[in-house]
């Protein structure tokens, strides 16, 4: 069990309103950014910026423009590679709470090698804040959650993309869209579904909205670096095996 979000992307309409909320509920300030060439702002997560709504603007032959929304966040994976690797230098660096699922970066997550755990991490999320040293990332709204309510970005969000619950009740409504929404796009999936607590419907190829939309586990084979010490309880091997599960 433990607790789900599923975000049908058939639904977003990139209006922001989850990425604003997420700032507000943390207290994050906002960034100073520039026109990219992008509706995306900012263009990337960062140490201030846990949760980005990613814009994709693709022109067919004839000139056609069409986009793709993708409300980014970590996926809050069921087996966690950022924090397999943290706990090779501090198992108390990111909590990965039993009851909810949620994976929390501690105060001693600056105690550990920032870039082994971005790097094992195979939809590249764990920023960093430059002033504390500590790792960034969505939390789960983890105070939120542990108070009966939900996270900030499913209470903000007007469309319905953003959802919810537990398991049972996200995976069940997960498959339901699914069904329905494949009978105009054949295409459409859900990512990753059975190793991540973030599960996106996509009605075309994920690739189609961001790069590392769905697991890359060549990701996780670079966080294999000569610095790290061998795991205690696990594996190379395992944790690579963990990501291609999936
Ligand atoms: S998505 Fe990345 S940061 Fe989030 S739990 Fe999975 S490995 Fe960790
Ligand atoms: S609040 Fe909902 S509709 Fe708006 S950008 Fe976020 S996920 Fe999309």
């Amino acid at each position: 069990m433990g607790k789900m979000f599923f975000v049908d992307l058939t639904r977003c309409t990139a209006c922001r309103g989850c990425q604003i909320a997420c700032k507000q509920w943390k207290n994050l300030p906002a960034e100073k950014t520039r026109n990219s060439g992008s509706h995306q702002n900012p263009p990337d997560l960062s140490g201030q910026t846990i949760r980005v709504v990613r814009f994709k603007e693709t022109a067919d032959k004839n000139g056609k423009v069409s986009w793709n929304f993708f409300p980014e966040q970590c996926r809050h994976c069921v087996d966690a590679p950022c924090k397999a690797q943290a706990d090779m230098e501090s198992e108390s660096a990111f909590l990965h709470d039993e009851a909810t699922g949620a994976v929390v970066p501690m105060p001693d997550s600056a105690k550990v090698d920032f870039e082994g755990v971005r790097s094992a991490c195979p939809y590249d999320i764990p920023r960093k804040d430059e002033e504390s040293g500590r790792i960034t990332k969505c939390d789960m709204c983890f105070d939120r959650i542990t108070q009966g309510m939900v996270p900030a970005c499913v209470a903000s969000c007007p469309t319905g993309c953003m959802n919810f619950g537990d398991e049972e009740e996200m995976q069940a409504l997960a498959g339901k869209r699914l069904e329905e929404v494949k009978k105009d796009w054949p295409e459409a999936s859900l990512g990753d579904a059975d190793s991540v607590r973030v599960i996106y419907l996509f009605k075309e190829a994920p690739a189609a909205y961001f790069e590392h939309a769905v697991a890359d586990a060549s990701r996780t084979m670079l966080a294999s670096t000569e610095k790290t010490q061998p795991a205690r309880n696990i594996s190379r091997r395992d944790l690579f095996q963990r990501v291609l599960r999936g």
